[in-house]
């Protein structure tokens, strides 16, 4: 009896051993693979961040070469040395011995250096036949004897020459002559005042202060040539250099020329070279930029391979396990209490904890099994369905909770009659939210089958006491191992999935990783902020647009704010490019278009004639029914359209000039105006601001916000104030952070002014507020006259035939 007893034992013990072991290999690989995972989307993130940095400060360039190439003081010198006054063409220089014009224009160029304290070589003003006209460099006004005969045989002179009007040539770097500084240049060409390309206008930015750019991280970073691989700059941080490396025979980023060269078609690319973590992403092309750079953020130290595990974890994974042990003899007597835990109560349902945490066993499970998980791509091991009714909160809202809750218990108990297979777990995550995941499917079509029979079995009518009402679902699905092997992943995949199939109308669809560069931990992010847009989660505050000549509230700026579900406020700059990417920047842009129109209509109520502004995105302005949105919120709120100011950024105007131009005309015709934002950032191009019907421009707050301080951005803001007054349009300066800016824009003339110095986004409870103390006209705005009938006529029309544009 003894003997047999010790057996069990030492059976039992080893049994322990070998379950134990098992677990810990098993957290140990996943572990590894999601700390891989956590390192590249780090090291993603850094460098998309610094590649988003370099393309700012590329387009930053273009933007004041092309603004400063508009400064009359160039012009001006042909007029002086214009064939009427100075008949032969080698006198050409004359007028610049002659005062004023070598002011002006040694001003302008100098204006230039004063934008790029320390970070410029030279800026110079070169007649097309090549004679250079004049030279500054550092500060420093180039004597005339000093001045180049020709600079004709400069790389950058030709491409530089043949540019159009609204183009600047970015050449590839170079030692500059004068200053010995390794540098990258801008031109522009400068016309005369018939429209004749006469000049150029030439300065060179140094490649230290793209290095700078770089920064310091916990990763170190390089920017790279793509189709060399020579190192162009390496961040300071990096192992072995911290200098610009672009001499000929310097180091190469082993792998852009070896077998496993940089992808330059691809977005992001994560690997590995001796152990060390890399993320390539190259920067943005542009025929007119000889840069074609890519950036790449590495680990500082190779990674080592117990990445994603450490002490904590291991301490963890015991505790676990004795807690398992603990719970498997308490087992029975909760094992009803551990139901109703894992229970959805309304529909007696699994909830979604139980979903979690059975499917992780199972997928463990499956994943381990020899054969079934990494070897073959093609095979599925299992499958996530997310199902989300498609009409329920019509129906809630209309008919009451308690009706929606019977339509969720009828359609839950069509569910699990569908599915009663041992292989495939059955859940409602909440709301009108349900998961399938399925074990051992086979393959894809399985899924995609069972998926399309689910959706037709909640097609099915629902009997609600005598009342038929029709709930209908899109299903997101996601494959394991393919699109994750974790219920994490593969959850939040099916997720994304849903949303995709619910926004294209096509009921069922499959994960495609191809359109979704984003890691994890993002996509859980984006399912959030869908709840949140779908909820009116979703706040707008209101900043003042300030009249700057009487002081006068002339409008309100609207801008989203989120607050996630922990209670963070998650700036816009971040949520607004992930609703963008998520698909949802329409739902966005309605939600915040309603509000702020309701608030519009309420301000105009209390006898404040004033305006708001809306910004959209690029993406809106593609989409087929954006118009029809703006006029059907417009008629909702009866407003009239001209209180209403869209907001675009130069890049969303000119990703399809043609088609933005058909938009803008149409809301055009509505009657809303459009703003031109974050002027001079984008890209500029001054011809679109002559045909496009615009009537507004707002200077960037980065220009703004300097102008205190420099002289330097001083030229730019008084050349874009100008600018925008020639072309008959209203300036705005945002980013107005204080007093001494303020004054500079009075006496630079802008309209108006919005930034922190006179007021914070406010929340709309406190407009009133602002309103009684920085009165607007007294005057009372009707909401809709007479007058306006034959405009809403029209506004009809477009609201109800959504899908025109
Ligand atoms: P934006 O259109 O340039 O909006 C102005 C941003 O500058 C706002 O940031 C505002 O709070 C901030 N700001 C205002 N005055 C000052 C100042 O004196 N100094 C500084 N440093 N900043 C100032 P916010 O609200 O974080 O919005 C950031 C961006 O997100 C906006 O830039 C806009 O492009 C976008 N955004 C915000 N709301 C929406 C929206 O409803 N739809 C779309 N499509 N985009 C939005
Ligand atoms: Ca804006
Ligand atoms: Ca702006």
């Amino acid at each position: 009896v003894r003997m047999r007893l010790d057996r069990t034992l030492a059976l039992s013990s080893a049994i322990g051993v070998l379950l134990t072991a098992f677990s810990v290999s098993t957290a140990l690989t996943t572990s590894r693979a999601d700390g891989i995972e956590e390192i590249d989307y780090q090291l993603t993130r850094e460098a998309v961040r610094q590649r988003d940095d370099i393309d700012e400060y590329f387009e930053r360039a273009r933007s004041i070469t092309l603004i400063a190439a508009q400064n009359p003081a160039f012009r001006a010198f042909y007029q002086v040395s214009s064939p009427a006054s100075s008949p032969t063409s080698d006198t050409a220089r004359q007028p610049l011995n002659q005062g004023q014009p070598t002011a002006h224009i040694n001003e302008a160029l100098g204006y230039l250096q004063r934008l790029y304290p320390d970070r410029i070589g030279e800026a110079c003003f070169i007649d097309l036949n090549g004679t250079e006209n004049a030279r500054v460099i550092r500060g420093k006004v180039a004597a005339t004897e000093e001045l180049s005969e020709d600079e004709s045989a400069n790389p950058f002179f030709a491409p530089s020459a043949a540019l159009g009007a609204d183009e600047v040539y970015q050449a590839a770097p170079y030692l500059s002559p004068d200053t010995n500084d390794w540098v990258v240049s801008n031109s522009a060409t400068v016309f005369d005042d018939e429209g004749r390309a006469r000049a150029i206008l030439h300065f060179e930015i140094t490649l230290a202060s793209f290095r700078e750019r770089l920064g310091d991280s916990e990763f170190q970073s390089a920017i790279v040539e793509t189709s060399t691989g020579k190192i162009i700059a390496r961040s300071s941080n990096s192992p072995g250099a911290s200098r610009l490396l672009v001499d000929p025979g310097d180091t190469h980023f082993p792998v852009a020329t070896g077998t496993n060269g940089i992808n330059r078609t691809a977005v992001a690319q994560a690997l590995s070279i001796d152990s060390y973590r890399f993320a390539t992403v190259p920067t943005h092309s542009r025929s007119t930029n000889a840069n074609e750079w890519t950036i790449v953020a590495g680990t500082l130290q190779p990674v080592s391979p117990l990445v994603g595990f450490d002490a904590v974890q291991l301490g963890l994974a015991a505790i676990g396990i004795l807690i398992v042990a603990a719970s498997i003899l308490s087992y029975r007597v909760n094992q009803s209490r551990v139901r109703i835990a894992r229970v959805d109560e309304l529909t007696g349902l699994w909830n979604r904890r139980h979903l979690l945490e059975s499917g992780a066993n199972r997928l463990c499970s499956l994943l381990s099994q020899p054969g079934s998980a990494r070897s073959g791509s093609s095979s599925v091991v299992a499958a996530v369905l997310m199902i989300d009714l498609d009409r329920f909160k019509e129906i809630n809202d209309t008919l009451g909770h308690a009706q929606g809750d019977e339509v969720l218990r009828q359609i839950a108990r069509r569910l699990s009659a569908a599915i009663a297979d041992e292989n495939q777990l059955l859940a409602r995550l909440g709301g009108d939210e349900f998961a399938v995941l399925m074990a051992a499917p086979g393959t894809s079509r399985t899924v995609t089958a069972l998926a399309a029979t689910l959706r037709q079995i909640i097609d099915v009518p629902i009997d609600l006491d005598g009342l038929l009402v029709r709930v209908g679902a899109s299903i997101g699905v996601a494959l394991a191992p393919s699109h994750g092997e974790d219920m994490g992943a593969l959850l939040q995949h099916a997720d994304i999935a849903m949303y995709d199939a619910k926004r294209t109308g096509k009921g069922v669809t499959v994960y495609d990783p191809a359109s979704d560069p984003y890691s994890p931990a993002r996509l859980s992010h984006a399912a959030e902020l869908r709840r949140a847009i779908e909820h009116g989660a979703i706040d707008v505050h209101y900043q003042p647009k300030v009249h700057l000549a009487t002081n006068r509230t002339a409008g309100f700026e609207a801008l989203a704010r989120w607050t996630g579900s922990d209670g963070r406020a998650i700036p816009a700059d971040e949520f607004i490019p992930l609703t963008e990417r998520s698909g949802l920047m329409l739902d966005l842009t309605r939600l915040v278009l309603d509000q702020a129109l309701g608030q519009l209509a309420q301000w105009h109520t209390d006898g404040f004639e004033i305006t708001v502004a809306v910004n959209i995105s690029p993406t809106s302005l593609l989409e087929s029914v954006f118009v029809a949105a703006v006029a059907d919120a417009l008629h909702r709120h009866r407003v009239q359209p001209r209180y209403l100011v869209l907001e675009l950024t130069e890049t969303a105007v000119m990703d399809d000039p043609e088609h933005s131009l058909r938009v803008l005309e149409e809301l055009r015709r509505i009657g809303v105006s459009i703003s031109i934002d974050d002027f001079g950032t984008g890209y500029s191009s001054l011809g679109y601001l002559r045909r496009f019907p615009v009537s507004e421009l707002k200077i960037d707050r980065s220009f703004v916000q300097g102008l205190g301080d420099t002289a330097a951005d001083g030229a730019i803001v008084e050349a874009a104030i100008n600018l925008g007054h020639s072309l008959g349009l209203r300036v705005v300066a945002e980013g107005v952070e204080d007093e001494a800016a303020l004054q500079r824009l009075r006496s630079l003339g802008c309209d108006q002014g919005q930034g922190y110095l006179l007021s914070r986004p406010l929340v709309a409870a406190a407009t009133a507020q602002w309103l009684a103390t920085h009165r607007v006209l007294p005057r009372p705005v009707p909401p809709v006259t007479p007058n306006d009938a034959s405009a809403l006529a029209h506004l009809d029309g477009i609201a109800a035939q959504p899908g025109t544009d």
